[in-house]
Parts: structure tokens; sequence; C-alpha cells
């Protein structure tokens, strides 16, 4: 089981030679959700050696530029390659109309199903499940309306010593109820304990994405504890009435919330264009909240390893 989060762009507005602005790749067992799609978003894919093709799902938080205008791009791209398979689209209301409107000005018909499902600005709701994880979205307040989303793996099944199959001469159909804690009874009606036969499940993983953001206490109890917090913070301190006017968060908001929610894990990211040294980011957020690291472009986290 794997779960790794790819960082395709960090950067706020605009991009810049070596920063792009928001896109990332959750990859969940070796599905792949795209979260944001902002300009170059599929370039920054074929550089992280990421195939899109395989991408079924797509977040995007909200409608400032800088968090889809990669998508059309993406999407026609898809086509042109020929996709057949179906696309979910999870996004804020106006997103199908400005998608419906380019394709129509250029008489695109899309090979591909593209299934959009509105997400709704003011309150949670399960927005994808599978046997796997369950994806919901957060309510964020921002200069219109966003949303941040949290994944989270659902509780994992033990593991089974494959030693012990063979000792006891374990049937198949009856793996799966070993898997979720059941005892064993053996041939000679022996009862075999649940804790002989496993090794204990690790415990889930789970991600939350605030982009873009001010800091929302009511966002606090939803995420605790969760195992990775991105969280947006584009500007420093020095500017907190800046990012109160615009409905952004600074290095000490996004720690904040790292802190007052025991999240294992802080990513930042969203950087004002104006920061050319990202260390004093890092620096004055690690000031509040030490284990916290830079969202740069190609920067990988593994949650194995969290
Ligand atoms: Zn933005
Ligand atoms: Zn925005």
């Amino acid at each position: 089981m794997s779960f790794k989060l790819t960082i395709l762009g960090c950067n706020s507005a605009i991009p810049t030679i070596d920063k792009s602005p928001t896109a990332q790749l959750l990859n969940v067992n070796e599905r792949f959700f795209l979260i944001d799609c902002g300009e170059g978003t599929q370039i920054q894919l074929m550089k992280n050696k990421i195939k899109s093709q395989r991408i079924n799902h797509i977040f995007i938080s909200h409608l400032h530029g800088d968090h889809y205008f990669g998508l059309i791009g993406l999407i026609n791209t898809l086509h042109l390659l020929g996709r057949t398979k179906e696309l979910n689209l999870y996004a804020h209301k106006g997103l199908k109309q400005i998608i419906d409107l380019q394709f129509q000005a250029s008489n695109t018909e899309l090979k591909f199903p593209l299934f959009f499902h509105p997400i709704p600005p003011d309150e949670e709701k399960v927005l994808f499940e599978d046997e796997s994880i369950v994806i919901s979205n957060l309510i964020l307040k921002h200069s219109i309306p966003s949303s941040g989303f949290l994944f989270k793996e659902k509780k994992k099944t033990k593991n089974i010593i494959k030693a012990k199959i063979e000792e006891y001469e374990i049937p198949i159909a009856q793996l799966s109820s070993i898997k979720n804690g059941a005892d064993f009874k053996s041939k000679e009606g022996k009862i075999i304990k649940n804790k002989e036969l496993t090794t204990i499940a690790k415990s889930p993983h789970s991600y939350a994405f605030c982009s873009d953001t001010t800091l929302v206490e009511e966002n606090i109890a939803t995420i605790k504890g969760v195992t990775l917090l991105y969280h947006e913070a584009t500007f420093m301190k020095d500017l907190v009435e800046k990012a109160r006017q615009t409905g952004h968060s600074t290095t000490i908001d996004a720690a904040t919330m790292a802190k007052k929610a025991k999240v294992k894990k802080l990513v930042i990211g969203h950087f004002s264009s104006r920061y050319n040294d990202l260390e004093e980011l890092l620096a004055e957020t690690k000031s509040v909240f030490t284990n916290t690291y830079l969202a740069t472009d190609g920067s990988t986290f593994d949650f194995d390893t969290i």
C-alpha cells in the first residue's frame, strides 16, 4: 500500500521559472488523485514521470486561475491521446460552464465521459469513497468560495503470518475473517488466537489540503491528528494585514493550524512571488511548529515514513 504526495506546483498567483502554480498528485496504492491543476500542470506531470492517463479523479479547490488554468489543456491532451476511460471532476459549480464553453468554441467532442461533481460551498460532504479511502471537502474562508480536501485511508486489516497459514493449513476462505480479527479453529478442534496468526495492522494515513484560505478554527477538529497537513502560507507574518485583506494565511497561521490540530507533519506552499528565499518562510513557520517542510516543485512526501 503506497500513500505518497508529489508537489507539482507551489507558487501563488503567477508562475516563475522554478515554481508553478498549485497542483499536487496523491498516489494512494497506485490510484492517482490530482489536486488543483494550475497552468503547466501537464508539463509538471511529465517532468515527474507521472502518466496523466492514470488520473481518474481531479479535485479543484476554487476558481481562481492559479488553481485550474492548466485543466483545459490537460483534458484536451487526454482526449488527443485517445482516452476512453471516464474522468471525474470535483469542483465548484461554475467550472462546468467554463469547460463546456471552451470545448464548444473549438468544436471538440471528448472521446471519454467527463463527469462533473459539484462541491457544495458551505457544507461538508463525502465526494468519493471506495473500499480503501474516503475523500470529503473542507469549508475554507477565502475571497471566493474555496474548498479544502480531506483524504482518509480506511482502517487497514491485519497481516497474516505466512508460516502460520502453512502450519495450521488455513483455508483461503478463512483468510479474510482472520485479517479482520477472527480466531481460527484447527483441524484438531484447537482454537488458535488471532494474535498468534497476525501482525498488527499499520495505522491508516490521512491527508488534509487547505488552500486558499485564512486560518479556519472550525476545521481544527475535523483534521485533528492527520498524518500530513498541507496549508497555504502565502505571506510572512509582517504581512498579516495583507493576508487578512486577501483571504490568505501567513506562515504563523499555517503553523498555528498544525499545532492546534496536532498533525504529524506540516507542508507549506502557495508562496507569494515576492519571496526568493523560501528558507525564511520555513524558519518562521518552524518557530511555532517544528516538523514543517516546504512544498517545492517536484518534492515527494511518503506517508509510510512520517
Ligand atoms: Zn491561489
Ligand atoms: Zn485563490
